[in-house]
């Protein structure tokens, strides 16, 4: 029976490059994926003569693994850096914060609280001891260094429409680092990088390569279990494919099902906590705001409006394109309601927000629920932060769990291709030792 160097668990961003990595320095290597298409949250569908992404995505400046596998791939022609607006809704009107001019003329705050602002981003900036931070929570530091009257009017807001209930659990470390992880800011606001045509450009194209290394895809793959005696057994749609190691990118509490983790490991799993995303794209015949990003900061349903189409060309797809997006906790009864009853409820608190928004000006929708699609940066969230090694020798776990201080797809090309390295040192580790 064919035996494998290494299979890769999961076709997302970190999969796809762990296998075309793994490809590349000669290991023979499958993929075992669980939908019908590869790509994970990187998902998308056709819209017009291009691609969107099921879930809003862009990057950054910084974001130096995407922007050289996309050179790699011969796609960096297709990159397109634009100064992306930002606005928030507050209820007494909506205005924007793009660039720091902004704040002076930012009316829903007093003149002491835009000091009070400034302040804080200047001590977010200078914060050097970010390990004692990994212990305080976020909510607290920011009133510390600032106010509760602006931790009221504009981070909570925030901290709730990324986390849900979970939002005064968030350590210090990550707002932090999250804030400072941003690229490049200047007058003219943020600028930020797509690819023309849609990230799936870059899934096909990786699809592709590894195709051509002649690494092997399962897709619609259920896996029943993992057994390891001298080299591993993954028992996956009524077949077992032997394999010498493994890279999983899947989410731990599915992993951990599969295998038989000792105690201490299952309770290290056991610290990291998922959440969900909703995302509801539809295409309008208006627009709601000129901006791209509008947080909503009046009290709503509604975490974020974002405007995809208000950031790339509309003649490029079928109308106006918005994301509605919200993290709803993991109990929340969102999850359970079919896509017309979520529809029915978003779209009405859609229509309040924007009265000058109606049915009529819908083109068509599609409601998008990610589970699983990211995790929860409480406190003490660094500290508890996995490495690669699992204690099953030969198996190497990355993905959306270690992906600090925001999951990225930058931060998957990084980790698919450390995985990749981790694995061929410890394959050829093994033929040394043998
Ligand atoms: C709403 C939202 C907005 C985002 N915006 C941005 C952005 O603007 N910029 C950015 O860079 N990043 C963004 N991201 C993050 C980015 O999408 C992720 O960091 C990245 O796609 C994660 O890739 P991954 O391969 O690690 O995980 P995933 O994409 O989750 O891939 C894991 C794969 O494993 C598969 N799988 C799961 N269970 C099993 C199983 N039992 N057996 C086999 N296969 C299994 C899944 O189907 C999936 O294909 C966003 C994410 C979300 C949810």
């Amino acid at each position: 029976m064919e035996e494998f160097d290494v299979a890769i668990l999961g076709g997302g961003i970190t999969g796809l490059t762990a296998a075309q990595e793994c490809a590349k320095k000669g290991l023979k290597t499958i993929i075992i994926e669980k939908n019908s298409d590869l790509g994970g949250l990187l998902y998308s569908i056709k819209s017009g003569k291009s691609y969107i992404e099921a879930y809003y995505h862009h990057f950054f400046t910084n974001d130096i693994f995407l922007i050289d596998k996309l050179k790699e791939l011969k796609l960096d022609k297709k990159i397109d850096w634009v100064y992306a607006s930002t606005a928030f809704l507050f209820d007494s009107g909506i205005y924007e914060l793009s660039a720091p001019q902004h704040i002076l003329f930012f009316k829903p705050l007093t003149i002491e609280e835009k000091i009070q602002f400034i302040f804080l981003m200047l001590k977010v900036k200078l914060t050097k001891n970010i390990e004692e931070l990994d212990n305080i929570k976020a909510k607290d530091w920011i009133i510390k260094n600032s106010s509760k009257s602006l931790y009221k009017k504009m981070f909570e807001p925030l901290l709730k429409s990324k986390f849900g209930k979970k939002a005064e659990e968030i350590s210090a470390a990550w707002f932090v680092e999250r804030i400072n992880l941003r690229g490049e800011r200047n007058l003219k606001g943020e600028k930020l990088g797509y690819i023309k045509g849609g990230f799936k450009i870059l899934i096909d194209a990786l699809e592709k390569d590894v195709k051509k290394l002649n690494v092997q895809i399962i897709l619609n793959a259920s896996i029943e279990k993992i057994e390891k005696k001298d080299i591993f057994e993954i028992f996956v749609n009524g077949n077992i494919i032997k394999t010498k190691s493994i890279i999983s990118t899947i989410p731990l509490h599915v992993l951990k099902k599969y295998c038989l983790f000792d105690q201490y490991f299952i309770k290290k799993i056991d610290k990291i906590e998922y959440q969900g995303s909703l995302c509801i794209l539809v295409s309008l015949k208006k627009k709601l705001t000129k901006y791209y990003w509008t947080n909503i900061v009046k009290k709503s349903e509604i975490g974020a409006i974002i405007e995809h189409t208000n950031f790339q060309p509309k003649e490029l797809y079928d109308g106006h394109l918005v994301y509605i997006a919200q993290y709803p906790d993991n109990d929340s009864p969102i999850w359970q309601k079919s896509e017309e009853e979520i529809w029915r409820i978003y779209f009405s608190e859609l229509k309040r927000l924007f009265p000058h928004i109606n049915d009529k000006d819908v083109k068509w929708y599609k409601v998008f629920k990610g589970f699983n699609a990211g995790v929860l940066y409480k406190k003490g969230f660094k500290k508890n932060l996995l490495a690669y090694d699992t204690p099953l020798k030969g198996l190497f776990i990355g993905g959306l769990f270690n992906m600090y201080p925001e999951r990225s797809t930058n931060l998957g090309i990084k980790i698919g291709k450390e995985l990749a390295e981790k694995t061929y040192q410890y394959l050829n580790n093994k033929k040394l030792s043998i």
